[in-house]
């Protein structure tokens, strides 16, 4: 698959699952609130109708006779009532009755004990199925498909042990309209809430994906570059090889001539392994260990000495300016640190014209060790300066890999750095030099080098 159509593919994935899953948080939400707007409603309409219900049902008890009869007194709580089951069939009760009770959309039904209809009274339902009373509360519907919530108490006094029952039922018509209402709101809000989270789910998996993409295709480019690297030397002693096969006789000088082209070429294979292996190992180490810690001013003083003939050898002054009185120590792989310091000064040597000074300092800075090294060489325009640290990254290919440079000496000085919680800067102007700052946290607490791991041993590990 190739590699434009695999981050496609998983960013579509990406986006639909991550859609989906706010698809569902949002139709979940929405029913949640559905729910809630519901249930405030019923328990706001069964209080007031329980209120309403329960009046009635206090005011007319003490009026109730006989079992079955309805008297004069009761009908006072009756108004514009009819009173038995065939009066009430055909002309059942007018509009609403000024009556306290009435003042929502109520109707009262009293039924006997047989569950006959004895009087009805309050608001007009039209075909209002009759319900058994032995459960409390009830949902009705009638006719035309209003809905209606009552409730059912049994009337009994001191003359009559059960009198009958009172029913009271109110319209749930306002409250379903407002449902459907809401509800109507949902069907369409969803839909476009979805379609919002789709194109913001595509964008953030666009946006999540990018360091994915950079790095795959960093990885790539490694890849490409570390392969033609490791190409150039094999191909060069293949042809060296290869020109010796084809000479028919071999003068003791040529046999050592071709081994030293082979030797150099193997050397150099051997330098590039032993960097991308410390590299890989760079970038798998989460943190340094805290058991071991560096003194600085002995590794700068180190690698001033080690280079000194190198830089002779240039013609180039190398200095060292130690500018702290304390020891400054910074906890982490001492053999590390020198080939991050060691290899800043190699390239300011290398790339500083004869007669030029490369000057390498010491200095804290709040609770920072400062390693400085400074160059009055050749500098690196302003455009490269980020790149520079980018593995295989070289400004001038053909004069750098001529030094022996692969182009990951930055890189690894840069991981070195990081892998012990420092940073490097660079300041320079093409023609007038260079100047690399390390900055590194100093110890809080010193601990000496492990024994039998002295400078020697602990730097050659960093090559291994
Ligand atoms: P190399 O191993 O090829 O030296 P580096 O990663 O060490 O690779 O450096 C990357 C590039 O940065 C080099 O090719 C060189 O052009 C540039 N560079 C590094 N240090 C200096 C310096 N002190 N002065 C000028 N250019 C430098």
């Amino acid at each position: 698959m190739n590699e434009i159509k695999l981050f496609r593919q998983t960013r579509w994935r990406l986006a639909s699952w991550y859609a989906g899953v706010m698809g569902i948080i949002l139709a979940l939400s929405a029913l949640g609130v559905y729910e809630a707007i519901d249930h405030a409603h019923r328990i706001a309409a069964d209080r007031e109708l329980q209120s309403i219900a329960g009046r009635l049902h206090d005011n007319l008890e003490p009026t109730l006779q006989q079992p079955g009869i309805i008297s004069d007194a009761a009908k006072r709580f009756l108004p514009n009532s009819c009173v038995g089951f065939h009066q009430c069939s055909t002309a059942i009760v007018a509009n609403h009755s000024p009556g306290e009770v009435f003042q929502g959309s109520y109707y009262i039904r009293l039924l006997s004990p047989t569950e006959e209809l004895l009087a009805m009274a309050g608001l007009k339902t039209q075909g209002l199925p009759m319900t058994s009373p032995t459960k409390s509360w009830q949902f009705l519907k009638d006719q035309s498909k209003i809905r209606y919530r009552q409730i059912t108490l049994p009337l009994q006094n001191s003359n009559t042990p059960l009198w009958g029952y009172l029913q009271v039922g109110s319209s749930l018509a306002d409250s379903d309209q407002y449902l459907a209402s809401v509800r109507l709101a949902f069907f369409i809000g969803f839909p476009l809430a979805l379609a919002f989270v789709g194109v913001a789910s595509w964008w953030l998996a666009g946006r999540a994906m990018r360091p994915i993409h950079q790095s795959y295709q960093q990885m790539q480019q490694f890849t490409a570059d570390a392969a033609h690297e490791l190409r150039t030397p094999i191909a060069a002693a293949q042809a060296t090889v290869e020109s010796v096969l084809d000479t028919p006789y071999l003068s003791e000088s040529d046999t050592r001539e071709t081994l030293q082209i082979l030797d150099r070429q193997h050397q150099r294979l051997s330098h590039l392994i032993q960097d991308l292996l410390l590299l890989t190992r760079l970038d798998r180490q989460v943190r340094t260990s805290p058991e071991q810690s560096c003194g600085l001013q002995d590794l700068v003083t180190d690698i001033a000495e080690e280079l000194a003939a190198l830089a002779l050898n240039k013609q180039v002054q190398l200095q060292t300016n130690i500018r702290v009185d304390q020891p400054l120590w910074v906890t982490g792989d001492e053999a590390q640190l020198y080939r991050l310091v060691i290899n800043l000064v190699i390239n300011a040597i290398q790339h500083t014209p004869e007669g030029g000074k490369v000057t390498l300092s010491l200095e804290a800075q709040d609770q920072q060790a400062v390693i400085q090294v400074q160059d009055t060489g050749v500098g690196i325009a302003p455009e490269y300066q980020s790149k520079i640290f980018d593995r295989f990254y070289r400004v001038n290919s053909d004069r750098n890999r001529q030094t022996g440079g692969s182009g990951l000496g930055l890189a690894i000085a840069q991981a070195i750095a990081k892998a012990h919680r420092g940073k490097i800067q660079v300041q320079s102007r093409l023609g007038q030099g260079c100047s690399f700052r390390v900055y590194l946290p100093q110890a809080t607490k010193t601990v000496p080098p492990m024994l039998g791991f002295g400078h020697d041993t602990s730097r050659n590990a960093a090559n291994d």
